[in-house]
């Protein structure tokens, strides 16, 4: 058998008063109508990154609203997550050859988990390529099979979408988060667009005391009479830590007393974080005023998002950016790359500061932390911007929408 993910249950009652009654009163009516269907989602990894963070956060709603619903990780070792992020860098836009013991190495992983698979699904959701090509391997029955797609891969290599195209084949319908990430002659025909979205309830989200928050960014080390930036992020190219630590040395030059905090967890899928973390703390040695810690609990990560001065999240691909719009909702002025699923959520100048380089970047740092009333105005519309558009019922209703119409066609 796969392995099952243990779910904490949640209620969709307790998001009354966060978002709209309409939105509540539509989730319940879409999800009486599939109350007996069986759902089954599956990806690589239960810890770190922002697909474990969504499921961990949607699937006891949908278990709340009866509808019955499983989460499931692969079986599969470093020996698959090499060659899935190399396919993950390539649908991000990085050259990607794959070689002939990749490809042995995808499809063997992707038969064995086909195998353990259990159990007599109506619908399937395949999170991301790890285990895309587990239909592959299945007869075919009633079950409908849908990939959801998290990567940017508006300039995705060909190679990866050639090499995945009779994969992806086997799909009933694929969802994206946004609609530019489609690729032309995408073979599945049935696509959806939904982006991603935080849970206001969560651990990490939940409204904690500034005190507190201060306290716990203390208790690492910080000193809170100074001025802090932190960026939460995979240690991964594409998030550009080593750019936020070129940003930081020329801000600290007009900041007096600027810290700077690097949190990243490390997803068992990611094979390629430890290399970059030894990056990090090698350029990052000698200077006493960076922080860099990993695999944070979520009350620590709360903390930060709601207590540094501001909050970097500098990538420079991004399929939608969780950390983003977690940030926002607590008020706090983020800084990001302007790319993907950060320009959903920052509407420059009004929402947050996009930026395009380092420079750009540390420019934007000084100003803001020169002028706090630049904080206090952004903070409340960036909070406000992702009450309406990116908390987890509105992703709730677009995807009971999805399972509705799949099952009527
Ligand atoms: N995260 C975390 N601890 C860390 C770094 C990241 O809990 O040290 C979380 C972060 O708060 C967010 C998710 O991991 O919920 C990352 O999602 P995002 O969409 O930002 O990026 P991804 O890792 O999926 O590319």
């Amino acid at each position: 058998m796969l392995e099952q993910v243990p779910i904490k249950p949640r209620s969709i009652r307790d998001y009354h008063g966060i978002v709209e009654d309409d939105l509540i009163d539509e989730i319940y009516s879409l999800s009486k109508k599939i109350t007996d269907l069986r759902i089954l989602h599956i990806n690589a990894t239960k810890f770190g990154g922002g697909v474990a963070e969504i499921l961990n956060n949607y699937i006891p709603l949908l278990q709340d609203l009866w509808v019955g619903t499983v989460w499931q990780t692969i079986i599969a070792d470093d020996r698959l997550f090499e060659v899935t992020k190399s396919f993950h860098n390539g649908l991000q836009g990085k050259e990607c050859k794959i070689g002939h013991d990749e490809q042995r190495t995808y499809e063997r992983f992707n038969a064995y988990n086909a195998q353990l698979l259990e159990g007599d699904w109506d619908i399937v959701v395949i999170h991301d390529p790890q285990p895309l090509a587990i239909p592959y391997y299945l007869e075919k029955n009633h079950t409908k099979w849908l990939w959801r797609c998290h990567i940017d891969a508006s300039e995705a290599d060909a190679n990866v979408w050639a090499y995945l195209d009779p994969y992806l084949k086997e799909f009933d319908g694929a969802i994206f988060s946004l609609e530019s990430f489609i690729p032309d002659n995408f073979p599945i025909k049935k696509r959806y667009v939904v982006h991603p979205a935080i849970d206001p309830l969560s651990e990490k989200n939940k409204e904690i005391d500034q005190k507190l928050a201060s306290s716990i960014i203390k208790s690492h080390g910080l000193d809170i009479t100074k001025p802090i930036m932190t960026q939460i992020s995979r240690f991964d190219p594409w998030k550009d830590p080593l750019g936020v630590i070129e940003a930081y040395k020329l801000a600290k030059k007009k900041i007096d007393g600027l810290q700077l905090v690097l949190v990243g967890s490390m997803a068992n899928d990611d094979p390629e974080g430890w290399k970059i973390y030894q990056k990090v703390v090698d350029i990052s040695k000698k200077d006493k005023n960076i922080f860099i810690f990993t695999n944070l609990g979520d009350l620590d990560i709360n903390a930060f998002q709601s207590a540094s001065s501001l909050v970097i999240q500098k990538s420079i691909k991004e399929g939608f950016g969780l950390t983003v719009a977690e940030a926002m909702w607590k008020e706090n002025l983020v800084i990001g790359g302007d790319t993907g699923g950060i320009r959903l959520q920052i509407i420059d100048g009004e929402t947050g500061y996009l930026v395009n380089s380092v420079e750009e970047c540390a420019g934007k740092v000084v100003y803001s932390l020169n002028d706090p009333s630049v904080k206090g105005e952004i903070g409340k519309r960036a909070k406000e911007h992702i009450r309406k558009e990116f908390l987890i019922p509105r992703l709730l209703r677009d995807e009971l929408r999805i399972y509705n119409e799949l099952l009527e066609k």
